[in-house]
């Protein structure tokens, strides 16, 4: 259930609401967003409000609509929340008129590699530097990542070269460990319905950066994300990663239509990922290029020094200087769209 109030409405009139709601057995949620308060009030788990809070809400002083939830996801939608939600990272406002650009290797595999890649990814333009530590791979004979000897490493890479570190977290009980070292929790596409991974993210309250399953639906990815904004953390932000499609020329088939859909549906900033969602390092400036202009709000793209040495996703990896021009292609095209980068 939503609840809108008028937009002179006092804050004591939206305290009252949540007490309303607090009593019925529900728990509630409100935010100031395009000019009003709004409370959202969720289901604790146990079924159902008592009969008649709608009513009962709908006559308290302030308030302007009850409605019922039009999407299934409540504190994810643009229902709740008009605007998208924004938050600093680094330099950057994510979710804002600025375009987030996320860059580095698959794996953290050296502290050279790491390093060199951190200072290019720098100097051509990227906001936050991504790294995997721990590697969730389809063999358990590849390479798994260096655990946190490589958390401590992007550490290292974070005060060298000033950006934000984004990098995943495999299981819920790793989360407060991986917190210390990470600005974002990356939940990989392998992880998105791993409900107590999910959980323990929102809890952390840190950034997340919530990848699509390659089966998922985009509304099962918006119900992982409710997880997290279920703890009252509503830095999230949700990736296009690639789905999987009976084509078989690219690693996965970039569903370009999610942009738009998240967004009409949900507040939370969309990211595109066109490393994973082509697999091929020779497609991923075309991609990144559409994902631009259909309005994502960002791009996490995999860069590695020596492709051909790399441990993990060499293919669809770009080398320093392709990942510059990339940037210098896709800040035209976020100029044009109206957003800085
Ligand atoms: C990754 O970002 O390296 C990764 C494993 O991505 P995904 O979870 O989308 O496969
Ligand atoms: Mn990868």
């Amino acid at each position: 259930m939503i609840i809108t109030f008028q937009s002179d409405a006092l804050e004591t009139q939206v305290e009252s609401v949540v007490q309303e709601v607090e009593r019925s057995g529900l728990r509630a949620f409100q935010r100031f967003s395009a000019g009003r308060w709004a409370v959202a009030a969720v289901s604790g788990g146990f079924g159902r409000a008592r009969p008649g809070l709608g009513d009962r809400l709908a006559a308290l002083p302030g308030v302007l609509t009850v409605q019922a939830e039009q999407q299934p996801f409540v504190l994810a939608s643009r229902a709740f929340i008009p605007e998208t939600s924004s938050f600093e990272l680094g330099a950057v406002q994510v979710g804002s008129p600025d375009l987030l650009l996320i860059a580095g290797p698959c794996s953290v595999e050296s502290r050279s590699q790491l390093i060199e890649t951190a200072l290019a990814v720098k100097e051509a333009g990227a906001h936050a530097l991504r790294g995997g530590a721990f590697k969730p791979r389809t063999s358990p004979y590849s390479f798994q990542g260096l655990g946190e000897a490589g958390l401590e490493l992007l550490s290292e890479a974070r005060e060298l070269c000033g950006l934000p570190v984004v990098t995943e977290v495999m299981t819920h009980e790793d989360v407060p460990f991986v917190a210390r070292y990470a600005d974002v929790l990356q939940i990989g596409a392998r992880n998105m319905q791993n409900s107590p991974l999910l959980h323990a993210a929102g809890e952390s309250q840190k950034p997340v950066l919530l990848k699509r399953g390659m089966s998922a639906t985009i509304e099962e990815m918006l119900f992982a994300a409710e997880y997290i904004l279920s703890h009252g953390n509503f830095r999230v932000m949700v990736c296009e990663r690639g789905i999987r499609t009976f084509e078989s020329l690219t690693r996965n088939t970039t569903d370009i239509n999610a942009i738009p859909v998240v967004q009409s549906l949900s507040h939370l900033p969309v990211l595109l990922d066109p490393s994973h969602s082509t697999g091929s390092w020779e497609f991923v400036t075309a991609i990144a290029r559409a994902g631009v202009a259909a309005g994502a709000d960002g791009l996490i793209i995999e860069v590695h020094p020596h492709p051909e040495q790399a441990l993990s996703d060499g293919a669809q990896s770009l080398k320093p200087e392709r990942f510059a021009e990339l940037v210098r292609q896709v800040r035209g095209i976020a100029a044009w769209m109206g957003r800085k980068c």
